[in-house]
């Protein structure tokens, strides 16, 4: 008489080897081959770290591709514990694997121990769709997306170039955009600052930005600092972000930002507007020049833009802020040729750009030495600021 379903898999089951989570745990980092045989959408829902993936269904088809040495040990999982005791009995009397186990329990077994699972990243059906014009162009792709999901950006002011920089990124699907920023909207910002609205006026600038975010894209996380930076928090706001975008329109900032974010070895993407003209630049320590390197003493102190109100077209901040965060999607997916150690000169009214290479400055006083060599003294060490403005007339 032929055994039930159920007398047949613990008859297998008693013929091969079984193994608990705690051995599997111990050897995960060994050459042992940890393969999930459950369907695709069970293996996408999380997994033993490391573990390949073979459904049983493809078993025979698929297993050479993934374990190619029949002496190798296998380890074979499923949900409890029985799909993979069959397909173990499959390998080892079928296939001629000579080193399998299967491992009890399951990864339910796994999970309930408490071991660390692997979530995979997947897009959901809505991020599909909104997302679906990156999904398109290779360079970005779903793996692309996925990076920009997971990036962390750090917009310093919410002012002309932060307001287009933290909306596209915002639309891209920068998944986490921190916000500095002291001020409160004014009426005078709304002529560039295109995150704000007039109905917003008198509200904190990250307050009224993280709402225009969230309205754009509820997915992205905001980080809102309603604080000014300076040499006593430059180090713990920038730090642990993947790329700061500078935005700031003072030279004394852009001092300290160059030489904290050398010490972090963060990428910063500049970018600098007046009139009709602007300016770009990517600076990635060490691989490229750093904003010393280029601007070794700040320009004479009646040329600083930040002395006094400045005029501006209030569609340049948007052009240059669009660049800016062009570079910021280059970087963070790996695509293309970054804006370093160049600098790009836009004049709005010419229509006409114009690149200038830029080299390390060997004698630079911040990048030519190592960043532990920097010490906080030194970080930001410019002219007295009301000295130098003072000096403007
Ligand atoms: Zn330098």
């Amino acid at each position: 008489m032929s055994p039930s379903g159920s007398e047949y898999i613990k008859t297998i089951r008693s013929q091969i080897d079984e193994v608990d989570p705690a051995d599997v745990h111990g050897v995960l980092n060994d050459s042992v081959a940890i393969v999930d045989v459950r369907e695709t959408e069970e293996f996408a829902r999380g997994h033993v770290p490391g573990a390949r993936h073979v459904p049983r269904g493809y078993l025979e088809s698929r297993i050479d591709g993934v374990v190619a040495d029949r002496s190798q040990r296998v380890i074979l999982y499923c949900a409890s514990g029985q799909r993979s005791a069959l397909a173990a009995n499959t390998l080892i009397n079928e296939l001629g694997f000579e080193n399998v186990q299967s491992m009890t329990g399951g990864y339910t077994l796994w999970k309930d121990r408490g071991y660390d699972v692997v979530i995979p990243a997947t897009l959901t059906p809505e991020q599909r769709e909104r997302y679906s014009r990156h999904l398109l162009i290779p360079e970005v792709g779903e793996e692309g997306q996925q990076k920009l999901l997971n990036a962390k950006v750090l917009c310093l002011g919410a002012g002309g170039l932060g307001s287009p920089v933290s909306l596209y990124l915002a639309a891209a699907g920068v998944g986490t955009l921190g916000i500095v920023d002291n001020d409160d909207v004014d009426l005078s910002n709304l002529q560039r600052q295109v995150i704000h609205t007039t109905d917003r006026i008198g509200v904190a600038k990250v307050d009224s930005a993280e709402q225009s975010i969230n309205a754009i894209n509820p997915d992205v996380k905001v980080v809102k600092y309603r604080t000014r930076l300076d040499a006593s928090n430059i180090m713990e706001i920038i730090s642990g972000w993947d790329v700061i975008v500078d935005g700031v329109d003072n030279f004394p900032t852009r001092y300290l930002l160059n030489d904290a974010s050398v010490r972090l070895g963060l990428p910063v993407v500049s970018a600098a507007i007046l009139g009709f003209e602007g300016q770009l630049s990517v600076f990635s320590p060490y691989e490229g020049p750093c904003y010393r390197c280029l601007f070794r003493v700040p320009p004479p102190a009646e040329l600083a833009p930040s002395c006094g109100a400045n005029g501006v077209l209030g569609v340049l901040p948007g052009t240059m802020g669009l660049l800016q965060a062009t570079e910021v999607i280059k970087l963070v997916v790996g695509a293309g040729d970054p804006l370093i150690g160049r600098l790009l000169m836009y004049d709005a009214l010419a229509a006409t750009t114009t690149e200038l290479k830029v080299r390390r400055d060997p004698q630079c006083p911040i990048c030519s030495r190592e960043p532990s060599e920097i010490s906080d003294e030194e970080m930001g060490v410019f002219p007295d600021y009301e000295a130098f403005c003072a000096a403007a007339g």
